[in-house]
């Protein structure tokens, strides 16, 4: 699929969306001269396994979508950021309560997503409680799914004590991705987020609790290196605990052949009932889990598109469609149709060939540009790597820095939607100012004159022009428009 042509014009009385597409952004390359596998210096085969798996490439979720199975809900350990009332918040946000299923009600539902998301493409098992531990229900849940489809990918996500009786099971049942949410290696650290854990039918405390999670995380992140399996490492950024600690469990899991580490920021208020909630635990403030990020770049592959889901969510990340399949509106004889998986996925390969062409692109004319310019970008995207959601609409912003480094994905921010029901909700604008804090330049499908003008007020231009276009190509034009100062290039952007 070709990029769409984008009018624009250079007139001063709309100077900001008219701005104007740089030459080298307009033209496509033939797409089948580009090979995706050079995405980040990532070896072929690393790619192939990753390409599909939304949360372990960030490329792979603008296009593919995950479904999260609540089967597990036992747990053997106590987090102080967890009450078991609520989702797992490891990997869910607090407060939502999930639908527990039995693995037989999984599969129907797991069924009826698979026929009618075609994005799909992992079927995962992040808690409410711990997959590991919840063993027997997750097997079953697993085996189900692939028979049923058994294109689709296995993935767990799991606190690690259980971990190490299970590796070989995992690999016999080609789960080839698994997240471990490891929040320390010195257990006097452990000892004030973990207060107890069940191990061998016994209840362990404080820090010899502690250090036994620590050998059985680190015990179980190194046999499944050793199996060859793809491990992601979540890591629960709580200030004043574990902040400055990340950086060691960062050195650790790299030293044991961690494949990505995403580190989340702690989501503590006092109505969750959790022990922080309760006791006044601050939560990260952005420019502190993105300094700490910044600080841990480099080494182990990081995420940094990470949505902290429901236990029980569906679609794309960022774009939950866990209401649209309530149980009881699921046929008990719906079968599954491969076809629309199977058309999409073939969509896709034509589709992001072209999208990494372009992306190859923008990055390259920044490149060369050799500015010492940047820009932060928000971007309301709905996926598949363009510029595609109204403001009105838009849930969650992606956040793209560039400057002479290249075009890089920094983060997301959740805002209130400012337009329901077809109208403007100030007070929702309001928010959404204090949330683009920081921000430059907003690019959203479609946005009216009146928030365009509050955000310009607030410091924030806004603008359309780019509809539709993919966002790293729009982002390209706007920096160099922005900062090449050549007399050939006139810009029309207020500088
Ligand atoms: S591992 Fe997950 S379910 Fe268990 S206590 Fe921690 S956050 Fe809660
Ligand atoms: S919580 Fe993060 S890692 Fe887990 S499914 Fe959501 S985006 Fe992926």
């Amino acid at each position: 699929m070709s990029e769409p042509e984008i009018e624009v014009g250079m007139t001063s009385s709309a100077p900001f969306d008219r701005a104007p597409m740089a030459p080298a952004m307009r033209g496509g390359r033939a797409s089948s001269s580009y090979d995706l596998s050079v995405t980040d210096d990532m070896d072929a085969r690393i790619w192939e396994r990753i390409k599909d798996h939304p949360c372990f490439s960030e490329q792979a979720h603008h296009y593919f979508a995950r479904m999260h199975v609540a089967v597990a809900p036992a747990c053997n350990i106590q987090c102080n950021y967890c009450n078991r009332k609520y989702d797992c918040t490891n990997e869910s946000r607090p407060g939502v309560a999930s639908v527990k299923l039995t693995p037989d009600q999984a599969l129907r539902k797991v069924i009826a997503v698979a026929s009618k998301v075609p994005e799909l493409s992992v079927i995962g098992i992040a808690g409410p409680g711990d997959a590991c531990y919840d063993w027997k229900k997750t097997v079953a849940t697993f085996e189900g799914v692939a028979r049923e489809i058994p294109d689709i990918k296995l993935c767990i996500s799991t606190n690690g004590l259980a971990l190490p009786d299970h590796v070989d099971e995992l690999a016999d049942m080609n789960v080839d991705h698994v997240t471990i949410t490891i929040n320390m290696v010195d257990p006097e650290v452990g000892a004030k987020i973990y207060p107890w854990i069940l191990h061998g039918h016994r209840r362990y405390t404080g820090i010899e609790g502690a250090r036994i999670l620590h050998e059985r995380q680190m015990l179980g992140l190194e046999m499944l290196t050793e199996r060859g399996i793809l491990t992601k490492i979540n890591s629960v950024m709580i200030p004043g605990v574990n902040d400055t600690h990340l950086v060691e469990v960062n050195q650790w899991i790299r030293d044991r052949g961690a494949f990505m580490h995403n580190v989340v920021p702690l989501i503590s208020k006092h109505s969750h009932g959790t022990y922080y909630g309760l006791t006044g635990q601050r939560c990260p403030e952005q420019f502190e889990l993105k300094a700490l990020q910044d600080c841990l770049d480099g080494n182990v592959k990081l995420m940094r598109h990470c949505q902290q889901c429901r236990a029980d969510a569906i679609g794309l990340l960022g774009d939950d469609r866990e209401r649209e399949f309530a149980l009881d509106q699921i046929s008990t004889k719906a079968g599954y149709d491969a076809n629309k998986r199977e058309v999409y996925r073939k969509l896709v390969e034509h589709e992001r060939e072209d999208q990494f062409a372009a992306k190859l692109d923008a990055n390259k004319a920044v490149k060369s540009l050799g500015s010492s310019g940047t820009l932060v970008v928000a971007v309301a995207t709905k996926g598949g790597g363009r510029i595609n959601e109204h403001f009105g609409q838009v849930r969650e912003l992606q956040l793209y820095a560039v400057s002479r480094k290249g075009i890089n994905l920094v983060g997301h921010r959740k805002v209130l939607p400012y337009c329901l029901g077809g109208v403007g909700e100030e007070s929702a604008l309001d928010q959404i100012i204090v949330a683009l804090d920081g921000i430059d330049i907003l690019l959203s499908a479609k946005i009216g004159d009146g928030p365009k003008k509050r955000l310009a007020k607030a410091g924030v231009r806004a603008t359309d022009a780019f509809a539709y276009a993919y966002i790293e190509t729009a982002i390209g034009a706007l920096y160099i428009a922005e900062f090449d100062r050549k007399p050939s290039m006139p810009t029309a952007l207020p500088l």
